[in-house]
C-alpha cells in the first residue's frame, strides 16, 4: 500500500488539517509552511503540533510532506532573493522540528541565467548552511519539469546537489509524476525503466515521497501544468500502475491536481479503490 492525501491549507492549524484529511478518507497530506506565493508564516498554537502527531499515530497516517514556498529560490542571480530564500528555508526547518519525523519538500531553484553548475553549487551551499546532524526532518528535493532555468529536471542534477550536501542522512527526493513526465521521463511506456534510471543515478533509497499528478502536456514538454488523475496525457492506466508499483510502496502520495475538496475526495477514493484491486 501507499499513503494518499492532498494539499491542505494550514489556516486553522495543524490538528485541524489532520481531522480534515481523516474526513477526506486519506492518511497523509501536504501543506505550505507559509503562504506559497508570499512570505509570512502563521503563529504556532501551543500543543497543536503535538495534537496532530497523536492523531497521526492513532489513525496510522504516513509521514507528511510539507512544501516550501514557490518564491524561495536558493540559486537566484539576485542576491537579495537568494538571501530571502535561505532565511525562509532556515525558518521553515526550525518550524518543522515541532512535527518530528516528517518531510519538507521544496523546488531546488532556478539559476536565472547563471548556468546549471552554479545553480547546483548555490543550492547545496544553502542546504549546508541550514541542515545539521540530528535534525528531525528529512529534506526532499523535488524532481522538476525543467521549465526555463529550473534545476532538477534531470536526475543527474539532483544527484549533483546530494553529492555536495554534508547531511546526506536527512536528504532525499520527492518524485512529481507530472514533472518527470514533462521533463521527458516516459512513465507511461516505460515506468520500470524510469525507476531503474532513478535508482542508477540517485538511488531508490533516496526516494521518500511522490507528488501524484496527471499532466496537461505530452512527455518532454517542459511545461509543468498539472491535470486531474486520468484526464491528462499520463492517463489513468499509467497512474494506477505507479500507485501499485512495489518500488513506491509505503510512500506518501500527495495529489496536487486542479481540484476542489470534492475532487480531492474523489481522487483519494479512486486511489484507495485501486489498492483494493478494483
Ligand atoms: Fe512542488
Ligand atoms: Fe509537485
Ligand atoms: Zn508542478
Amino acid at each position: 500500500m501507499i499513503y494518499i492525501g492532498c494539499h491542505l491549507s494550514v489556516g486553522d492549524g495543524y490538528e485541524a488539517m489532520g481531522k480534515t484529511m481523516k474526513s477526506f478518507g486519506g492518511n497523509t497530506f501536504a501543506f505550505f509552511t507559509r503562504n506559497p506565493r508570499g512570505g509570512k508564516t502563521k503563529e504556532l498554537i501551543p500543543g497543536d503540533a503535538q495534537a496532530l502527531s497523536s492523531l497521526m499515530r492513532e489513525e496510522k497516517f504516513g509521514p507528511l510532506v510539507a512544501h516550501g514556498s514557490y518564491t524561495m529560490n536558493l540559486c537566484s542571480a539576485n542576491l537579495q532573493t537568494r538571501a530571502n530564500g535561505l532565511e525562509m528555508l532556515e525558518k521553515d526547518l526550525e518550524r518543522m522540528e515541532v512535527l518530528p519525523g516528517n518531510f519538507y519538500n521544496f523546488h531546488p531553484g532556478s539559476h536565472t541565467g547563471q548556468g546549471m553548475e552554479a545553480g547546483i553549487e548555490q543550492i547545496a551551499e544553502a542546504l549546508n548552511k541550514v541542515m545539521y546532524p540530528g535534525m528531525h526532518t528529512t529534506v526532499l528535493l523535488e524532481t522538476m519539469a525543467g521549465k526555463g532555468s529550473e534545476v532538477g529536471g534531470r536526475f543527474e542534477e539532483l544527484r549533483e546537489i546530494i553529492d555536495r550536501v554534508n547531511c546526506q542522512e536527512q536528504l532525499g527526493v520527492c518524485l512529481d509524476t507530472c514533472h518527470v513526465w514533462d521533463a521527458g521521463y516516459d512513465i507511461v511506456q516505460d515506468p520500470d525503466g524510469v525507476l531503474q534510471e532513478f535508482d542508477d543515478v540517485i538511488g531508490l533509497d533516496r526516494l521518500f515521497a511522490v507528488h501524484f499528478n496527471d499532466s496537461k502536456n505530452p512527455c518532454g514538454s517542459h511545461k509543468d501544468r498539472h491535470e486531474k488523475l486520468g484526464q491528462g496525457c499520463i492517463g489513468e492506466d499509467a497512474l494506477k500502475r505507479l500507485a501499485l508499483h512495489p518500488v513506491l510502496a509505503g510512500k506518501p502520495f500527495i495529489l496536487e491536481t486542479p481540484n476542489d475538496d470534492a475532487g480531492y475526495i474523489r481522487e483519494i477514493h479512486q486511489v484507495l479503490n485501486w489498492q483494493q484491486g478494483n
